[in-house]
């Protein structure tokens, strides 16, 4: 079946959408991205990520060619027509196509492209009930990591190392500590203290981590933002993950050793519920 897809202003069938060869997000990774979570047809911390797409631009300078009404009704018509009940919306905005130069062009157009997946039972990965293993690798990502661009190709290549220990997922280590995992933002547990790395160049500033930080703050429960070690990770209590696309996933393994009891963590399992039910009840 053909989807539904939306590129520079219009609606078409995906096989009829084309960018140029000369688009700079293909040529330089020069574009940014959003991935927002579906749920029961509804958009998931839409504001949040409207947010960070408008920094992400402003610090590339790149023209946000769309408002953020305009651009919640394209998220909306692309939920409606492609009948999305649970899923996500991508979206990809680059400085435009222009001839191959490393400075910014000075009249490209921006390119918006914004396409749907489906993915049925997201909110009910039996995932969630086993915890997933990840593996360490060194950070070897960019020192911009705050910016959400396209430029994956690292984090690519460190979930093809963790698949290829028979894990699920990596978390990168810089100077010693854990940055995040590759698609994620990665959290410790010890002694009921959650611990997460704090903001800066050196993370993405995740859209759920902020969201679930204030949630675990209403809660009482305790968090600490700051680096950790991956000695720490082995030696935690439990540990966890967030992303619009896993929510709050528990992490059960290490380097092939058990977190905790091997188990998903209490302190994880309960912000995934919470995480789940609140921002449902804020969706758009
Ligand atoms: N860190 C990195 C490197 C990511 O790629 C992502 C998600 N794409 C996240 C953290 C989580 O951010 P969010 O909660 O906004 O999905």
């Amino acid at each position: 079946m053909s989807r539904t897809v939306y590129v520079n202003g219009e609606y078409l069938p995906e096989e009829d959408a084309k960018i140029s060869i000369f688009d700079r997000g293909f040529l330089f990774a020069d574009g940014v991205y959003e991935v927002t979570s579906v749920l029961g047809g509804k958009l998931l911390d839409f504001d949040g990520h409207a947010v960070r797409l408008q920094r992400s631009l402003n610090e590339l300078e790149i023209k946000n060619p769309i408002s953020k009404e305009d651009l919640l009704e394209v998220h909306r018509v692309l939920v409606a027509k492609n009948d999305i009940s649970d899923g996500l919306v991508y979206l990809q905005i680059t400085r435009g196509a222009a001839d191959r130069d490393f400075a910014y062009p000075k009249d490209a157009e921006p390119t918006i492209v914004l396409f749907t997946q489906a993915k049925p039972g997201l909110a009910n990965s039996p995932l969630a009930d086993t915890g997933i293993k990840v593996i360490s690798i060194e950070d070897q990502r960019w020192g911009r990591r705050d910016i959400k661009t396209v430029q994956l190709l690292f984090p690519s290549m460190g979930k093809m190392m963790a698949k290829a220990a028979g894990a699920d997922d990596a978390w990168m280590v810089e100077d010693g500590f854990i940055t995040e995992g590759t698609s994620n933002n990665a959290y410790i547990v010890k002694n009921g203290k959650i611990i997460t790395r704090h903001l800066g160049n050196e993370i993405l500033h995740g859209i759920t981590r902020a969201a679930v930080l204030r949630f675990a703050a209403s809660a009482q429960m305790e968090v600490e933002e700051r680096a950790f070690t991956l000695d720490e990770v082995k030696d935690a209590d439990e540990a966890f993950i967030t992303s619009a696309s896993m929510f709050v996933m528990p992490v059960v393994e290490m380097d092939g050793d058990p977190i905790g009891t091997g188990k998903p963590g209490s302190v994880a399992v309960r912000l995934r519920e919470i995480y789940l039910e609140e921002s449902l009840k804020a969706a758009v």
